[in-house]
């Protein structure tokens, strides 16, 4: 039986990022990765990763702190967001900033996005960023990487004792493989996978299907069968703002109404608050009679979008033909197939109330977590992008603890395994802080590798 300090299954950003975590430590790594190249749900991304107080911010004139990351976390995610693992986040997240730009990753800019109340959506390529990590692997003589390897059990001492390997499974052979100190269960969320869906998210049948074709809740089950709690199953929720029908495995993605656009239903109604997290929205959408709404904006809104990250650029939509544009509401509604009577009285209703400050009818108090005032829509052209909700992630799954332990249903720790990623639960409780699956899948991602190396090695 081959052997190995550390197994780690699965190779995304948590997968990476432990294995180098635990080899920096001084341990063996197999990082195991089911499909024939790694990058899971990270690479499809939009790259954008939360941090708080960095040099970017300061260099931009943004002021934060680790303390109102905090304080934000805790207020979108609500009383049963974990409070060990958002503390264990603003306080190691600094540190990761540090470890990944050591690393010659480059962030490239910094957005407001869903939750937060200062500009910390920090944005990278994510391609680059699995590219770069996986070559300091490859580079690294502790790491052993094998693609096109599934982690389809795990092994165990007698009924409860400690984690002690995996069976994997490559070209349909099956191989035990032992883990000296600790397993890292990183095979992300369960986006792909029908079954687990309905039995999870009924709610979200209608919704699209987004992320890593390997991402069907392996690691989840593999955990389950041990005792493995879970953490946050009722909280699936799609993303609103997918192109509906260019939705391109979530690559069509746009979020203006975090610059001032409304969303509106086929009778031309606004149905939300449109400042919320996404995923919120997502849920209001969901409760439409129609799948598709739109995000309604004008002239301003669109220039103010040029040049913006690829999330808010409105003229790179246009430019790749996901946009409808008129000279009229009237118009605009005609094409798209929206009642014209009904949107124009919403957005007459909508620019009195944006120019008082006050939005009457859903309390929207700013552009995006209250920042920002608002919008009147009243410089044609209008323009208009369909929209449809994704899930492209789950956002919950095994019960860790801020050493990313697995904890079973009895409470206790399962001795020797460790998860990190998607397939986590606990962290984003009934909404989401963009830049923080990405953000959570690293933090938490080095910290079980070391955890695992250390403990084990002890
Ligand atoms: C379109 C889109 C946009 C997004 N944008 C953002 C964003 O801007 N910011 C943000 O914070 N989050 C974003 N997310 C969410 C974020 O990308 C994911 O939550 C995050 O990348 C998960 O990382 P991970 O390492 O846990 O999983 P993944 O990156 O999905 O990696 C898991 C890996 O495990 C492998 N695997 C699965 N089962 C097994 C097995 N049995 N054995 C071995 N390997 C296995 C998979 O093949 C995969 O490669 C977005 C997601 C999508 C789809």
């Amino acid at each position: 039986m081959s052997n190995y300090d550390v197994i780690v299954l699965g190779g995304g950003l948590a997968g990476y990022c432990a294995a180098l975590s635990a080899a920096e430590e001084g341990a063996t790594v197999l990082l195991a990765e089911k499909c024939d190249e790694g990058g899971g749900s990270t690479v499809l991304s939009g790259g954008f990763m939360a941090f708080a107080d960095t040099a970017l911010q300061r260099e931009l004139g943004v002021s934060d702190s680790p303390e109102l990351l905090l304080e934000d976390l805790r207020s979108v995610g609500g009383p049963h967001a974990q409070e060990d693992l958002l503390r264990t986040y603003a306080a190691e997240q600094t540190t990761l900033f540090g470890w990944l730009t050591a690393k010659r990753l480059r962030f490239e800019g910094v957005e407001l996005a869903a939750g937060q109340s200062a500009p910390r959506s920090h944005s990278i390529d994510p391609g680059q960023l699995i590219l770069t990590l996986h070559e300091l692997a490859q580079a690294n003589g502790n790491v052993t990487i094998r693609t096109g390897t599934t982690g389809v059990y795990l092994l165990r001492e007698g009924e409860n004792g400690r984690i002690r390997g995996v069976t994997v499974e490559e070209s349909g052979r099956l191989e035990d493989v032992e883990a000296r100190c600790g397993v890292v269960i990183a095979t992300g969320g369960f986006s792909r996978s029908e079954r687990l869906l309905q039995t999870f998210a009924p709610q979200q049948a209608r919704a699209l299907r987004v992320g890593g074709v390997g991402n069907v809740g392996d690691g989840l089950r593999m955990a389950w069968r041990h005792g493995a709690d879970l953490h946050d199953m009722g909280e699936v929720k799609g993303t609103y703002g997918v192109h509906a029908t260019e939705c391109n495995n979530g690559q069509e993605i746009l979020l203006i109404f975090y610059r001032g656009a409304i969303i509106v239903n086929r009778e031309g109604r606004r149905f939300t608050d449109e400042s919320v997290s996404y995923k919120l929205i997502g849920d209001a959408a969901m409760r439409q009679d129609s799948p598709v709404t739109w995000q309604i904006f004008d002239k301003k809104i669109f220039d103010g979008s040029i040049g913006a990250a690829r999330l808010f650029d409105a003229a790179a939509a246009l430019n790749r033909g996901l946009l409808i544009k008129a000279d009229s509401l009237q118009s605009l509604a005609e094409q798209c197939g929206i009642d014209p009577q009904g949107l124009l009285a919403t957005v007459a209703s909508y620019n009195e109330d944006a120019r008082s400050g006050r939005d009457e009818a859903f309390g929207r108090d700013g552009l995006c977590h209250h920042v920002g005032a608002l919008v009147p829509l009243d410089q044609p052209p209008f323009f208009a992008y369909p929209s449809a909700v994704a899930v492209l992630a789950t956002y919950c799954g095994l019960r860790i603890d801020a050493k990313a332990r697995v904890i079973d249903v009895y409470e206790e720790p399962i001795e020797g395994l460790y998860a990190a990623g998607e397939v986590t639960g606990g962290f984003h409780g009934k909404a989401y802080m963009t830049g923080t699956s990405l953000g959570k899948s690293a933090v938490f991602g080095r910290l079980a590798g070391r955890e695992a190396a250390r403990t084990g090695r002890a």
